[in-house]
Order: structure tokens, then sequence, then C-alpha cells
């Protein structure tokens, strides 16, 4: 904690929030996990420039997050440095006719509402996805046949000795939920965006178009974090587990959702502990009955 003490002295200086023992129940869509020792909030990004070299000094690899949408933290938090980049870290702007910069922490639903502003098309697949840019970039992001792979140019990032540095088109390694950032411990600190001009009611048709099916299909009154396995080649992870008659499953509070079997939720009180073991139970029953290996999206930490 000494080494922490030092980075939360340099964080006072240079006026960048931070929370002590901050419960990431608050911070997950899952609503679970146990706390982090701090979670720092820096605005801009000479703030989190210095606190990753402060890291790097202390030799800590902080663990960074954004709207935490696809996180499962686990019962017993996190140790060491948590860096949140979400609403404190918003920015976006027209860089010309059909180019956006938005930072890592801008929502993807006001990145949207950005683009339809100007007219842009392409991003309306991501419209109802509840992440941020920069975890939506780390995960390449996707539904309804579109993900960040179609429109994302470039991102921005700073290593962990705080090095800035940028990734283009190829190098940025985008594949089914994965990019050349997963598991990199890089800070995704801005993305660029290329799209089209397209017309502004169709953009805005299409945006309600695919809000409302996810809204007729998906447990949006209930905590989880979309999808909670990976889409298995040729098939789809929420039919599986259906065909195995776990629909409604539960371990504690964690539950196969009856509306969306694609889906694990949290019906109240589930701990991260009871959302992994379903998901190991489900994995496994679906493997003995069809053959197919599921593999878990969400990612875990702690
Ligand atoms: C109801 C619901 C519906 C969903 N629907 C979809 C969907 O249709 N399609 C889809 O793809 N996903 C979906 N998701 C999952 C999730 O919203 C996406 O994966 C989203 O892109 C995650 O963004 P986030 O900011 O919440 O990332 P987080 O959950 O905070 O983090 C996810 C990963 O990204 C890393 N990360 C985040 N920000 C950064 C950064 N700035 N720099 C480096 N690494 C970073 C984290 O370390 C972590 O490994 C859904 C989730 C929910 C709850």
């Amino acid at each position: 904690m000494n080494n922490i003490s030092n980075i939360i002295a340099g964080a006072e200086k240079i006026g960048c929030k931070y929370r002590l023992d901050a419960p990431m129940s608050e911070y997950t869509s899952f609503k679970t996990g146990g706390k982090a020792d701090v979670v720092f909030l820096p605005s801009t990004e000479l703030q989190l420039r210095s606190i990753l070299r402060m890291c790097s000094d202390e030799e800590i690899k902080p663990f960074i997050f954004g709207n935490g949408s696809n996180l499962l933290v686990s019962d017993d938090g996190i140790r060491g440095v948590t860096i949140r980049l979400s609403n404190n870290f918003e920015e976006i702007k027209l860089i010309n006719e059909t180019t956006i910069y938005c930072t890592a922490g801008t929502k993807l639903a006001t990145l949207c509402k950005f683009a339809l502003e100007h007219s842009l098309t392409g991003l309306e697949f991501a419209y109802g996805i509840p992440g941020t840019a920069g975890g939506a970039a780390y995960m390449n992001a996707g539904a309804y046949g579109g993900e960040m792979k179609d429109v994302l140019y470039s991102c921005n990032h700073i290593d962990f000795s705080g090095n800035p540095g940028r990734l283009i088109g190829e190098q940025l390694g985008l594949g089914y939920r994965c990019s050349a950032y997963t598991d990199k411990y890089f800070v995704i600190t801005g993305l660029t965006l290329v799209l089209e001009k397209g017309d502004k009611e169709q953009i805005n048709a299409k945006m309600q178009e695919l809000l409302q099916k996810r809204i007729d299909k998906q447990p949006l009154d209930l905590p989880s974090a979309g999808s909670f396995f990976k889409r298995p080649e040729g098939n789809f992870a929420g039919a599986l587990i259906e065909q195995c008659g776990l629909k409604g499953f539960s371990v504690g509070g964690a539950q196969v959702s009856v509306k969306h079997a694609g889906f694990v939720v949290n019906k109240g009180g589930a701990t991260t502990a009871d959302i992994m073991e379903l998901g190991i139970l489900v994995s496994e029953k679906v493997l003995e009955e069809t053959g197919v290996q599921l593999e878990r999206e969400v990612k875990y930490i702690g």
C-alpha cells in the first residue's frame, strides 16, 4: 500500500480525483464485485499520463476499465491501482466532414448521437451497447452485422511507461471481440472514426429500430454484461443453452435469463462467484450435450 500512497499523494498534487476502497459493484453493469483499493478518475490526458508514469516508477501495473459493462470483478475486489476512463474522460469533436475524434471515456450512445447530429452513417449498430468508446475498441464491440472494425481508423494509446503511441488500420488487430490491445496493458486514450455522409432521418430510424430490437429481446431490466459467451463458429450460444434446457437455471442470485438464454443476469444479490460458477456449469452442460465448447466473452478481473 506504501507505493500506492505515493501515487495518491502525486494524484493530489495534480488535482486528479480518486476514490479509496471503491465498491466495484457501483462501477460494473453486473452490480457485483468487491472493493478496489483505489480508483483514479483522471479528467485530462496529462493527469492520466502522470498517473501511469507514477505507476511505472512504482512498478505497478494498473487495471484500466471504462463503463464496466463487460466486466466481472472478483468478490475480493482489486488490489493495486485501478483507473476508470468513463464520463470523467469524455470529449468528442469533428475532425473533418466524415471523421470524428473522441476520447476513450466517451459513451457509445454519445458517439452515436454525435454521428447522427452530423448526418454520419456507419455507427448505428453501436446504439444501445452500454460501453465507452475505449472499451468498444478494446473489445471490437459489434452487433446486428456491424462492428467497430468497420469504422475505427486509429487509436491513440499510452503504454505503461507513460509513452504515447498510435495504432492505425490493420495494426489494430480487430477480430471477433478482440483487438491488438487485448491483454496488452496499454491504455486507449482516444479513437479516430471514419464514417460516411448519410441521411439523418434514415440514420435515426435505423438507430431506433436496433434499440427497439434490444428492448424486445434482451433482459435490460436486470443487471448483466450482455452476451456472457462468445458466439461459437456457425452457432449461437443462447440457442445452444436453451436447447440444453438451461433457461432460468440459477446459482445463488445468478441466472440464465429467461428472456434471452445468451445473457446471465443478476436477479438480485448475486456474487461474482455465483456468476462464475453458473458460467462454468452452463458451459460444461453445453459441451456434454452438444459437443460445443463455449468461451466466456465477459472479462474477469481480481
Ligand atoms: C445490456 C448489455 C448489452 C450489450 N450488448 C453488446 C453488444 O451488442 N455487442 C457487444 O460487443 N457488446 C455488448 N455488451 C458488452 C459491452 O457493453 C461491450 O463489450 C463494451 O464495448 C464494453 O465497454 P466498457 O467501456 O463497458 O468496457 P469495460 O467493461 O469497462 O472493459 C472491458 C475490457 O476493456 C478494457 N478497457 C476498457 N476501456 C479501456 C481503455 N480505455 N484502454 C484499455 N483497455 C480498456 C478493460 O480492461 C476490459 O478488459 C453489452 C453489455 C450489456 C450490459
